[in-house]
């Protein structure tokens, strides 16, 4: 009775789920996000599907993809992360699964599931930020998702926060994913490691025989030992913590939410992230001490926000026929 699958395809991994109309997940399902082609992606989903479909009567299918959605929800038009160029992502997937399936961007579809069932309950003017590969964003604005005139609005990981800074995946330098997304702690990490820092000892070691080459040092690997304690992750955190709540102070000039939800991998740091966060958008926020703040929450669906988001979307959306 009324059930979902949802599916959510990140730079790194492709989750899917089973999920019913409060949002909770029957069952599970995930794979690697394979490489740079756009026929591998499509077929690890349609597999994922038909695994999780077998065992369930599903009523509608959603894909939250990282990448640039067109207003019909038919077409990819550009993906930094992924190979997908004006890709028509749902006539591919449809003509696989023999159904109709509904495309969505993924930080749209982890933004919808916490104004839904998660974190962003009830909020008139909600900004969500995902942390992973990259930055994702969303806007729930009176109980929609706000899309912009072209369906490209809230690529906030694309604005430019430190001119002539990192290059990006999107072609620009200084990108905020660049500064404050589970890619950038990573790359920070690897950094630290390469100089051979004493300080970095723990990180070397849990990365292991990955550690020379660099391979093994992730964002997630030093989310964990930040967690278990190790300090020189917690600074590597903390720095990420503080771009972010820069980020998000510039986001507030623009936007004034109510509250913004952070989601996604790095989000696991809970406070050790979102503390910096705080202090930085304090310290950034245009007016400060003259006007009201947003709030700063942690996404209560943790990463499986999207896949929950793309479902329950799957299922609205089939139903008004768009
Ligand atoms: C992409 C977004 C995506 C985000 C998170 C960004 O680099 O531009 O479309 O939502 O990464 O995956
Ligand atoms: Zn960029």
């Amino acid at each position: 009775r009324g059930l979902s699958v949802g599916v959510d395809i990140g730079g790194t991994k492709v989750a899917a789920g089973v999920v019913d109309v409060h949002g909770r997940i029957l069952a599970e399902a995930r794979r690697a996000t394979p490489g740079q082609d756009p026929r591998a992606v499509e077929a690890v989903i349609s597999d994922l599907v038909r695994e999780l479909s077998d065992e369930y009567r599903i009523r509608s299918v959603g894909i939250g993809a990282a990448g640039w959605m067109d207003l019909t929800n038919s077409t990819v038009l550009f993906s930094p992360h992924l190979a997908w160029r004006n890709e028509p992502l749902r006539r591919n997937l449809e003509k696989l699964l023999r159904r109709r399936v509904t495309v969505v961007n993924d930080a749209d579809a982890a933004a919808w599931a916490e104004w839904r069932f998660g974190a962003g309950r009830g909020e008139t003017r909600l900004v969500c930020v995902t942390l992973g590969t990259g930055i994702g964003g969303a806007m729930i604005m009176n109980g929609r998702v706000e899309r912009g005139r072209h369906g490209v609005a809230g690529e906030f990981g694309h604005q430019i926060i430190v001119p002539q800074g990192h290059r990006c995946e999107c072609g620009n330098r200084g990108c905020w994913e660049q500064y404050a997304s589970g890619n950038a702690l990573g790359r920070e990490a690897r950094e630290l490691a390469a100089a051979n820092s004493p300080v970095a000892r723990a990180i070397i070691d849990a990365a292991g025989a990955d550690a020379g080459n660099g391979s093994g040092i992730t964002g997630a690997l030093v989310t964990r030992l930040a967690m278990e304690g190790d300090p020189a992750s917690r600074e590597l955190v903390d720095d990420v913590g503080q771009w972010l709540g820069l980020g998000l102070a510039n986001l507030a000039a623009a936007l004034d939410p109510g509250t913004f939800v952070i989601g996604g991998g790095l989000s696991d740091a809970g406070e050790l992230l979102l503390d910096p966060a705080r202090r930085a958008f304090g310290r950034n926020l245009t007016g400060r001490g003259f006007r009201p703040a947003a709030r700063i929450e942690r996404a209560a669906l943790g990463p499986q926000a999207g896949l929950i988001g793309a479902a329950d979307l799957s299922r609205l959306l089939s139903r008004s026929g768009t």
